[in-house]
């Protein structure tokens, strides 16, 4: 019988990567779990801590990490995603994507590891062009809010692909899409957990701006997949791929699926939209359609059943 592969994911704590790892557990992968816990947490994975193929480490990319024995796979998700951090943490979000990405980069290069950088749709910023393909070069505010994270992002690709071209490091870039699902936090500051925590808790819902402003959203479990079938194709080395659901919907439209499903008659109270919010958001997923044969399954009313179930039974 040939010897497991082994997958270093960076985050694996958080929202995303605990998906990831119990995935890759799953489907016959050893998993190194490399997490500082900023945003992330060992509930997340604490069913996980007994067993064999698991380890869990607590460090922060920022520094640069030993890693002993054979490392095949590096997933990088190690990134605070809310925008209610990007005022609040940017110079931590602006070094991990920037020192902490080339840390572990230098793993892959050393290890002769394959590399997946989790970017995000937000390199494209406020886009001009719409849906977006992953040709878009973006439309991003360099001084604002919200560039730490944008413009760490840009670089965090620009890095990976100066190690594809100057050591020929395999590396695959994802721009994620908004996803949401079961391990997000319950005060973790983006719409989909807001917006359900409020309705739970009879609160009215927060509609930042008019609510006219859309979104994409992809269920965890489908996006997941979507970075599985990047990571594992072989000869895309060095390749872009838009991953989530183009389905398109207003915050609006957001707030009535999530007051529908919940059954609860929260008001709307509005409130000011934060700086370069985004008017709109759609992937043009044409390309992981055809290379990689993905595209999501899970509509947005049968997602925000299972996110709800899971924020119901969360013990506050
Ligand atoms: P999350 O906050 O739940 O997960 C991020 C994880 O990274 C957490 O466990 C956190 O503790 C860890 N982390 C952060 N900084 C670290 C550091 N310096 N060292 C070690 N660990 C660190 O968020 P998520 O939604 O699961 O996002 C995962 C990745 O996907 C991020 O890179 C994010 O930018 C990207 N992404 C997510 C979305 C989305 O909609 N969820 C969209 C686009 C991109
Ligand atoms: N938003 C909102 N109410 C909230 C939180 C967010 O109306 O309580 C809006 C936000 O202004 C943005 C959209 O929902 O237009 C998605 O926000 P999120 O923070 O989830 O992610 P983003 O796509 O902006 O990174």
């Amino acid at each position: 019988m040939s010897e497991k592969k082994t997958c270093l994911v960076a985050g694996g704590a958080g929202f995303i990567g605990s998906h990831m790892v119990r995935r890759l557990l799953k489907d016959g992968y050893k998993v190194i779990c490399v997490d500082n816990l900023c945003t992330g947490s060992k509930d997340n994975i604490k069913d996980l801590m007994d067993n064999p193929d698991f380890k869990f480490l607590e460090h922060d990319i920022k520094e640069k990490l030993a890693i002993d024995g054979p490392v095949d796979y590096i997933f990088n998700l190690a990134s605070r995603a809310s925008p209610i951090d990007f005022s609040k943490f940017p110079l931590d979000i602006l070094i991990t994507n920037s020192r902490g990405t080339h840390n572990l980069l230098n793993i892959a290069k050393e290890k002769g590891a394959r590399f997946l950088e989790a970017s995000t749709s937000e390199v494209y910023g406020d886009p001009k062009e719409h849906p977006q393909k992953e040709t878009y070069w973006g439309n991003v505010n360099p001084r604002g809010e919200r560039s730490c994270y944008d413009e760490s992002k840009r670089f965090s690709e620009a890095l990976c692909m100066a190690f594809y071209n100057k050591f020929g490091v395999d590396v695959r870039i994802a721009r994620i899409f908004n996803t949401y699902g079961p391990n997000m936090r319950k005060d973790d500051g983006r719409v989909v957990p807001n917006f359900i925590t409020q309705a739970l808790e009879g609160k009215p819902l927060t509609i930042y701006g008019d609510g006219k402003q859309t979104r994409s959203f992809c269920f965890v479990e489908d996006e997941v997949d979507g970075l599985l079938k990047l990571m594992f194709k072989e000869g895309i080395s060095g390749d872009v791929f838009n991953i989530g659901n183009p389905g398109e919907f207003t915050m609006l439209e957001l707030a009535e699926k999530v007051k529908e499903i919940t059954g609860n008659s929260s008001e709307l109270v509005f409130k000011d939209l934060p700086e370069d919010d985004p008017e709109k958001r759609r992937p043009d997923i044409t390309k992981a359609k055809e290379v990689l044969g993905w595209e999501p399954k899970v509509l947005l009313d049968e997602g925000l059943r299972k996110t709800i179930e899971y924020f119901k039974d969360l013990k506050s």
